[in-house]
């Protein structure tokens, strides 16, 4: 009897850069199953994203916030794809680039029919900023499935942990059914198993 080889549909490490694009319109056709990244500018979204493609450079990483402000596309197995949303919430940006991506995005969150699920990555040390909550709320009224990190835990203690996770309570809880919180950090991968799996189980695979 022979056993069917591992397919790898969910073998991250394979991600490939495929494009940049500024316009909805230019990213791949819509099908296929695609999660998006969204974080504040310097939240560490592209060390996310890097961490769960355990590779160093796949998306840039920046101490310059800001710096990519493009739909940023990756592809790890045939029309199973990352993208990553331009940073948002840093002060130095254009007013018509910002006009550009606050139609855009919710544009993009409302309308691709291939987006399966986003991630938030927010920096666990402070309170939800206007914009995440705003980002939040798109996703509950999408009902779009959520994986909202907590990320750069490895800069708390317990106390701190604890009460960063009560904050986000109220800010979760008319949408607990699409979305998942835990604590994360990219730097040290902890809670990056319990992430992969959230977004496997989105692709309906096993991590
Ligand atoms: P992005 O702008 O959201 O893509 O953020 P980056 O991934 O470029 O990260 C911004 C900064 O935060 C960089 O200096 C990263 O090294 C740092 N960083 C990202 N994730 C973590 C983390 O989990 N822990 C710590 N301590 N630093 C992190």
């Amino acid at each position: 009897m022979s056993i069917d080889p591992p397919t790898g549909e969910f073998n991250l490490e394979r991600a490939e850069f495929v494009k940049e694009a500024h316009l909805i319109s230019e990213l791949p056709p819509d099908s296929g199953a695609e999660i998006a990244f969204a974080g504040r500018s310097n939240a560490g979204k592209s060390s996310t994203i890097n961490a769960f493609c355990n590779r160093r450079k796949l998306a840039r990483t920046s101490r310059t916030p800001g710096r990519t402000q493009q739909f940023v596309v990756f592809e790890f197995s045939p029309g199973r794809r990352f993208i990553d949303l331009p940073g948002f919430g840093y002060a130095k940006v254009s007013k018509s680039k910002r006009q550009h991506w606050d139609h855009e995005i919710p544009t993009y969150l409302e309308s691709r029919r291939s987006l399966i699920g986003l991630v938030l990555v927010v920096d666990a040390r402070h309170p939800l900023k206007e914009q995440e909550q705003e980002f939040l709320s798109w996703c509950g009224a999408a009902e779009l499935p959520t994986l909202l990190l907590l990320n750069k835990c490895d800069k708390l203690n317990q106390r701190e942990t604890e009460q960063s996770l009560r904050l986000i309570r109220p800010h979760i809880d008319n949408f607990s059914d699409f979305i998942t919180v835990q604590m994360f950090s990219a730097t040290t991968r902890t809670g990056l198993n319990k992430a992969l799996s959230t977004i496997a189980d989105w692709y309906g695979e096993e991590k």
